[in-house]
């Protein structure tokens, strides 16, 4: 949604599990974006792509940037839709959910997956390091509405639960948990997601949740707002993906490395790609020195260098 910048990401937080490492330039709003992308260029990009892709469940804004920072999103989703019919679905942190025009533009989605790690100031701050502006009630408030809109996307809230290795706790205690209920109540959106961080965060002191602690907090957020609504994402990859017939599988290798560390399987079944197609791809990347090895939570991740 922002062109290459050169900068590893274009957010307005600098989350402390993020996958991206730090942010080097953190925006302070739409208005510093600079590069937006145009809805022309993501149509004709979308039609390159798409005629190589079968069985898309959905059209996904999300990656090396914060979709809402593009303040031209709610029009790319109107041009996507005269091209395709394929639901579309914006991947947000939330950040700008208090803006009625950022809102109007998550509004044309079809689904919505907003983080919310906090009901409390000081934690959520602990945890994104946002941009000054942005305003914990403010994003609660904003969530609220686009979750009452009549005709408006789905909200699914992504509750991303850290624990830390430095004594200092985050957002996974009792306490936090009782204020995340709270606060999600509050909101009224049509699904939770609960998971933990899997990728090799950017502070090393933040670690996973285990898996039984994890499941606790499933059950509680269950005896709330009921089985349906909650869902459990245990470490690995949430579903099989598409199938996809490759034009070039280093460059699409090395694209989805820009975006996210990924294991070898996850690169693996992302990509639908051979071990054996893919092994001399990654080992490409590494002599050329564009991707490294980073092992975290016991498993060996590739990233962009
Ligand atoms: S995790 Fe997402 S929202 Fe947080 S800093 Fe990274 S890109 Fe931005």
């Amino acid at each position: 949604m922002i062109k290459n910048t050169g900068l590893k990401k274009n957010c307005n937080y600098d989350c402390i599990y993020c996958q991206l490492g730090h942010v080097e330039k953190k925006l302070r709003g739409p208005e510093a974006v600079q590069g937006g992308v145009t809805p022309g260029e993501v149509v004709e990009s979308l039609q390159n792509f798409h005629k190589n892709v079968e069985d898309l469940d959905y059209i996904t804004f999300s990656g090396t940037c914060e979709p809402s920072l593009n303040l031209r999103l709610g029009e790319i989703i109107r041009e996507i839709r005269k091209v395709s019919e394929i639901p579309v679905c914006v991947i947000t942190n939330s950040s700008l959910a208090g803006r009625p025009d950022v809102r109007e533009n998550l509004a044309e989605a079809d689904l919505v997956v907003a983080t919310f790690v906090s009901g409390n100031e000081a934690t959520w701050k602990k945890i994104h390091r946002p941009a000054p502006e942005i305003k914990l009630e403010e994003v609660i408030e904003g969530l609220r509405e686009l979750a009452e809109l009549e005709s408006g996307p789905k909200l699914a809230l992504e509750v991303m639960l850290l624990e830390s290795a430095n004594g200092s706790p985050l957002n996974s205690t009792d306490e936090e948990v009782e204020g995340l209920i709270e606060a999600i109540k509050y909101i009224a959106p049509d699904e939770i997601e609960i998971l933990t961080v899997s990728r090799p965060p950017a502070e090393a002191y933040v670690v996973p949740v285990p898996e039984e602690r994890l499941r606790e907090i499933a059950e509680r957020s269950v005896s709330e707002f009921g089985k349906e609504k909650v869902r459990l994402v245990l470490k690995g990859l949430k579903k099989a993906r598409s199938k996809v017939r490759h034009q070039n599988p280093e460059e699409e290798v090395y694209a989805l490395l820009l975006r996210r560390p990924c294991t070898f399987e996850q690169v693996e079944k992302a990509l639908d790609i051979e071990p054996q197609v893919l092994r001399p791809i990654l080992e490409t990347l590494l002599m050329a020195k564009k991707i490294v090895e980073v092992g975290s939570s016991g498993e060996e991740y590739y990233k962009s260098s």
